[in-house]
């Protein structure tokens, strides 16, 4: 069986929050380090349609909006800064797109991975994780920000 790309067959995933390594269990390959062929294709289908899903909403953001109104405000609307809405529509189209494609016949399907996504890697890691790091980069942007910020008021 392929070896898992989430965890490169550790069975175990790391990564950064709050400025420390977190460690967890690989739940793609429930900690065996391998996944079958059904997890590399499900995986190369989450990749894609996450891609297409960030096009997608690229485009809705950058469709001029004739009320005016555009992301910002439904992210308001919902208590959401932009970031989050603009993430949590990206999970929506991308679990959607993703339910589409899974319905194509394996050869179709296939051939249309093979065309959007011609040089995969073997299990790409989770969009998720991915999505986690790029929340952590923008904290630890922010800490940095705030800690600056604070640097000024020192009465010294
Ligand atoms: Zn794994």
């Amino acid at each position: 069986m392929p070896k898992c790309g989430s965890c490169g067959g550790e069975g175990r995933v790391t990564w950064e929050e709050d400025g420390r390594a977190v460690e967890d269990a690989c739940y793609r390959c429930g900690m065996t380090g391998v996944v079958s062929e059904e997890t590399v294709l499900d995986a190369r289908i989450e990749v894609v349609a996450e891609r297409l899903a960030v096009s997608e909403v690229e485009r809705i953001e950058a469709t001029p909006d004739p009320e005016g109104e555009g992301l910002g405000l439904a992210a308001a609307e919902s208590g959401m800064s932009l970031y989050d809405y603009k993430r949590q529509m990206v999970w929506g189209i991308t679990d959607r797109i993703g339910r589409e494609l899974a319905k194509l016949s394996r050869s179709t399907l296939l051939s249309l991975l093979d065309t959007l996504d011609p040089a995969p890697a073997p299990a790409p890691p989770a969009p998720v994780v991915r999505y986690m790091t790029r929340v952590a980069d923008a904290e630890v942007v922010r800490l940095i920000a705030a800690d600056a910020a604070d640097d000024d008021e020192l009465p010294f």
